[in-house]
């Protein structure tokens, strides 16, 4: 749980989210993440900085820092890259520093009331932020997506999205929009992006996917009826493909991974 008041001690030994505009400071050697007490470290006077309790990774403490754009002040301790460089490598410490971004850009994006225009202030005993003038309350700001693997027979549906790399395909996804269900949004994206009616709707897992602050919901679906026709705004190319013969994909450690060799295990039981 975020705790919005509580500092660490000088001799406390915690984990370090240094965080700026979705960037974090990442170590060159593991575990990635600058580790250790605030005496050891070389950190700036941390008066001048918002910090914040995140929760505990591997039970020590972790620590949100929120930096200024250009700030030298941390250069000692690591330099300031994208979260995905965490990705692959260590889930719990993915999360923790997406959660560290998220926080971040929460608290960095409400300093003034949406509302009357005054000035927030943080809420002490959870994380929100309250207007001072009109008690207009914040929460941070979650986006919930429907992400689905789609099978017919033996064949996965897959597309490459306009901002996919090169030669990389993935399954569908989309923003559930206000006042949808999960399902009405999945049959939704999938008309609107293939072209296709789907059934056999089967929710799985989640991922939050803090890029700013999506939360993926991953579904499997069979297809029931119509032509592939994809949306040329959102897809450069798409196809069924058989499950022996897969492009590139993405990897694992994405929920998109999960949902594919999940998909491929399904057809294979099922034929
Ligand atoms: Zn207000």
């Amino acid at each position: 749980m975020v705790k919005p008041n509580v500092r660490p001690a000088a001799d406390e030994p915690c984990w370090w989210f240094i965080v700026v505009a979705g960037e974090v400071i990442v170590t060159d050697a593991s575990p990635r993440v600058p580790f250790g007490c605030q005496a050891d470290l070389p950190l700036p006077d941390l008066q001048d900085y918002t910090v914040l309790q995140l929760g505990e990774l591997r039970e020590r403490p972790c620590y949100l820092v929120m930096a200024d754009y250009g700030d030298q002040q941390f250069s000692g301790l690591g330099e300031f890259q994208s979260l995905r460089v965490l990705l692959f490598e260590d889930e719990a410490l993915f999360a923790m520093a997406g959660r560290a971004s998220q926080v971040a850009e929460f608290l960095l994006t409400h300093r003034y009331c949406g509302r009357c225009g005054s000035r927030m202030e943080t809420i002490e005993w959870e994380l929100a932020t309250q207007c001072s003038r009109c008690s207009h309350r914040c929460y941070p700001r979650i986006s919930p997506c429907i992400i689905v693997a789609i099978r017919r027979g033996r064949q996965l549906l897959l597309a490459r999205g306009k901002r996919h790399k090169a030669g990389l395909y993935s399954i569908l996804a989309g923003f559930v929009e206000t006042g949808e269900s999960l399902e009405q949004a999945l049959h939704r994206e999938v008309m609107e992006e293939a072209g296709i009616e789907v059934n056999q709707l089967q929710y799985h897992f989640s991922q939050p996917w803090p890029f700013p602050h999506s939360l993926m919901m991953g579904y499997t679906a069979v297809w029931q009826a119509g032509q592939l026709r994809l949306d040329p705004l959102e897809l450069e190319q798409g196809d069924w493909f058989d499950i022996d013969q897969l492009p590139q994909t993405p990897p694992a450690g994405t929920i998109a991974h999960r949902l594919i060799e999940l998909s491929k295990a399904l057809i294979t039981a099922e034929s």
